[in-house]
């Protein structure tokens, strides 16, 4: 069985022409499906290894901090192996712009914790990177196909999406991206079937899986899917999701973790807990008028924000972990000044140097910078957000100590900005 998938994957490499995307999520499915691709790309002779792919794995920003570890150490090795072999790949970390984080929409705009009505947040933090990333690659017209992890097996709900029509060679169209069509390499493989094949064969890049198996049994549970459109199910249910996640009415991973000993998870999971308070209209945190104004359960008042603000901030002292960012901060103030119950604009730096006891001169330096990056980039006659995205990238590799492969990440930037669009392919 896994040898036909290879040969399926094979026949698709070479008989249509289109670029690859692969979704990795970390977890076991996408894992595997890496794998294979992977495995029978480098099985090809150099010379005909001419398909672009480009692997996508997306971080919320509030992902459980052992799965980031691990999916880190993955991304890095396979950009290791990928330059060394020359498999023509690139590896994407995607992450939502600060503007649409899960702390500037709960505690800045006052979105409620996401819950199975209101689950705003897959789209804005999960969906909308890789399609952007996608648009921003294939240009107006280019097409790709992208691989995905998904098994008939996880659901029922899963199954029936699954039997959709398909077009040529097993592929089906994507929900959103008109111009990317689906491959499902291992639908039809059980749980059993996937677990056999990542014990039985170590991945390509190096390693094994024994580290992710173990934290599926620490965890007790699966993944959080690389999400493709909103019809997939949350993360949070057994599965690896952001640890602030209250879809789910419990956080079995972060539970598993914690009692496998990862002291972090004790004190975000208190937080959360926090999180279902707020969430719950009868506990006093919400407006009683909805974000337009009729009756109904409402965003977060004034008073629960400000109160989310200073547990994060506590919270980040005992996890010892960077959980909001400077610029994130400045967001949340910009929005608070504009809320229902406006604030005089010093709302978050009062509650900074309360809890630090310094001034809030980053967040000052946060605006400033902004303003000169728009300067410099109407200088250089780049966009600001291209230039932001040269910055991000560069601090994206200074947070992982490495500078190897950056230039070229830099000018594929670049080449972005200076197309035009037109008949821009992801082989810029
Ligand atoms: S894990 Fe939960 S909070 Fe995170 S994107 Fe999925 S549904 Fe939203």
């Amino acid at each position: 069985m896994f040898s036909e998938i290879k040969d399926s994957i094979l026949d698709l490499y070479k008989s249509d022409p289109r670029p690859w995307l692969v979704g990795f999520s970390g977890g076991k499915d996408s894992t595997m499906v890496a794998g294979l691709i992977f495995e029978v790309v480098s099985a090809i002779p150099s010379e005909q290894r001419i398909k672009p792919i480009s692997v996508l794995c997306t971080d919320t920003r509030v992902e459980i901090p052992a799965i980031v570890g691990m999916i880190e150490g993955t991304l890095e090795k396979m950009r290791q192996f990928s330059q060394r072999v020359g498999l023509n790949t690139e590896v994407h970390l995607l992450k939502p712009p600060p503007g649409e984080s899960f702390w500037v929409n709960l505690i800045g705009r006052g979105y409620p914790p996401p819950n199975r009505h209101f689950r705003w947040c897959t789209q804005r933090m999960k969906i909308d990177p890789v399609n952007q990333f996608v648009e921003r690659t294939l240009g107006r017209t280019g097409q790709a196909i992208l691989h995905l992890g998904a098994r008939r097996a996880e659901s029922a709900t899963r199954s029936q999406t699954m039997a959709g029509i398909e077009l040529k060679n097993g592929l089906r169209r994507h929900p959103d991206l008109p111009r990317v069509d689906v491959s499902n390499p291992i639908e039809h493989l059980s749980t059993e079937q996937v677990w056999a094949y990542l014990l039985q064969n170590n991945p390509p890049w190096g390693g094994s899986n024994q580290e992710l198996y173990r934290l599926y049994r620490d965890a007790g549970g699966g993944e959080c899917p690389i999400h493709i459109d909103t019809s997939t199910p949350s993360c949070g249910n057994s599965r690896f999701g952001c640890w602030t996640c209250t879809v789910v009415e419990r956080d079995k991973a972060s539970e598993g973790l914690m009692a496998n000993g990862d002291e972090r998870m004790e004190s975000m999971l208190e937080f959360r807990e926090l999180l279902l308070k707020v969430q719950d209209p009868d506990n006093g945190w919400r407006d009683t008028r909805r974000m337009n104004g009729s009756e109904g359960n409402g965003p977060i008042l004034m008073k629960g924000r400000k109160m989310l603000l200073k547990e994060l901030l506590k919270l980040q002292d005992s996890a010892k972990m960077k959980l909001i960012s400077d610029e994130e901060l400045l967001l949340i103030q910009q929005y608070w000044k504009s809320a229902r119950e406006p604030d005089d604009g010093r709302g978050v730096a009062r509650i900074v140097n309360a809890h630090s006891g310094l001034p809030m001169h980053d967040l000052r330096n946060t605006a400033r910078l902004r303003k000169l990056e728009a300067e410099v980039a109407g200088e250089k006659g780049l966009s600001a957000d291209t230039l932001q995205r040269l910055v991000s990238k560069v601090e994206e590799f200074s947070e992982n100590n490495r500078a190897h492969g950056l230039p070229a990440e830099l000018t594929k930037i670049l080449q972005d900005d200076m197309k035009d669009s037109p008949n821009m392919a992801i082989t810029a």
